[in-house]
């Protein structure tokens, strides 16, 4: 973006003319400080990455050695590997006039057995910050999308409203560092983690809890501003999250710990508890908690589901409550009127369909036909036409014995329809008993 506005030429004069060349102070830094030191071990050998050199496993303990020939500590893994590539972002802050400015730099290193590393560093962004807030930003161009995220061209103006593309995490800031005191009375140092130096500065100002947090060094819990979900952990928990500074404990797993504290709440824990706010081993508590919680859950369910059939029985006796006791047999089948919501749901689960659902429905009436105690078909009768409407046996298909029961179940209509006679009430009106044929 071309320079148009006074800031814009200021800024990027005082970019190109007073700042000083770092990329070798912050690589020979980052190289030792920021990058991972890893060793690629089999049961042969292994290599150091750092400086492509093998040497003997006995020399491993705990996945850690020492490589003997540059004396670097290193991570071990197991792998076959004999290539490796890392990439990093790193910064420094530095005072220019009266801008506050942030440099950052891309580093990437490539790894490969029995070569030296490649370094390749890059001053890819900087922020320029004015006391008043007012910033603008200097920086290559950002491309970002599925297949790449790459910084190119020149140190230019660029939209600083984008944040998204320009603004980056670094891993660390430079001990070298010079922030405004200003910024340092909050606590903002070379030691930030977490935020970015524009969140930093956006967030903590007017935010006490924050403040704590930068203050106490726990960029672990201040990192949770930058995600919305976990935001939102601080603000519910802020008496729990107290108590972890007080105690010194350290968060292993942030989402975990939030979800663990959910747990704790709906099992009403006490979350002013260090005993249950701090757990020596996050992972196995939060684990038991999520067990306890499904067995609570079920037990609740259960209870529910209790419930629902009690209230349904009652408006089941009042609907069909008049067809109990409807049992006839052509000798070998035997037809029934099922007697409560609960015979309805064994029906269902014995035979695989959804039966169950009738048992509130005005116009059904169900019939279970079995032979020897045996359940062969369910049977739906509608109320108002007075004929079978459906029959069905095991996951909804037809039996042997399908028409016989129809036939059975037609013969017998005479018993329902019976029952549907509008009974006298001993005052001689009429009692309205349900739809009548
Ligand atoms: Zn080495």
């Amino acid at each position: 973006m071309k320079p148009r506005t006074k800031m814009h030429h200021r800024v990027l004069g005082l970019s190109k003319n007073y700042l000083f060349n770092v990329e070798n102070k912050m690589l020979s830094w980052a190289k030792v400080e920021c990058l991972d030191h890893k060793g690629y071990a089999t049961k042969s050998r292994v290599i150091c990455m750092d400086c492509g050199n093998t040497f003997s496993p006995t020399l491993v303990s705990r996945k850690r050695a020492v490589c003997p020939h540059c004396n670097t500590k290193i991570k071990v893994e197991q792998s076959r590997k004999s290539t490796d590539k890392q990439k990093t972002y790193i910064a420094i802050a530095e005072i220019c006039d009266e801008f506050q400015v942030i440099r950052n730099f891309e580093l990437f290193a490539y790894y490969k057995v029995g070569k030296p590393v490649h370094y390749f560093i890059s001053e890819i962004l900087q922020h320029w910050i004015l006391p008043n807030g007012k910033r603008e930003v200097v920086a290559r161009r950002h491309t970002v999308n599925w297949y790449c995220d790459s910084w190119g061209g020149y140190m230019e103006i660029q939209n600083k409203s984008d944040e998204r593309k320009y603004d980056v995490y670094p891993q660390k800031f430079h001990p070298d560092s010079i922030f405004k005191t200003e910024y340092q009375k909050y606590g903002i140092n070379h030691n930030l983690e977490g935020l970015t130096f524009l969140e930093a500065v956006k967030i903590v100002p007017d935010n006490s809890k924050a403040e704590t947090l930068l203050k106490a060094k726990r960029y672990d819990l201040l990192g949770c501003y930058s995600d919305y979900n976990l935001k939102h952990g601080i603000y519910n928990y802020w008496s729990s999250i107290k108590i972890c500074l007080r105690n010194k404990y350290k968060i292993k797993d942030i989402k975990m710990w939030f979800d663990y504290l959910d747990l704790l709440q709906y099992l009403r824990k006490d979350l002013h508890n260090a005993f249950y706010v701090c757990p020596k081993n996050l992972k196995k508590e939060h684990d038991l908690l999520v067990a306890k919680k499904k067995r609570q859950r079920d037990k609740e369910d259960a209870e529910l589901k209790r419930e629902k059939l009690l209230k349904d029985e009652k408006v089941f006796l009042k609907l069909k409550a008049i067809f109990s006791g409807i049992v006839f047999t052509d000798g070998k089948i035997k037809v029934r009127v099922l007697e409560s919501v609960k015979e309805h749901i064994e029906e269902g689960d014995a035979l695989h369909h959804c039966v169950s659902s009738y048992a509130l429905k005005e116009d059904s009436l169900i019939l279970s036909a079995k032979i020897r105690g045996k359940r062969i078909e369910t049977v739906e009768v509608s109320l108002k036409k007075l004929k079978v409407v459906q029959c069905r046996g095991l996951q909804n298909k037809n039996t042997e014995y399908h028409d016989r029961i129809i036939e059975l179940v037609n013969k017998n209509m005479h018993l329902i329809k019976e029952r549907l006679k509008p009974k006298r009430k001993k005052d001689g009106t009429k009692k309205n008993v349900t739809a009548a044929a």
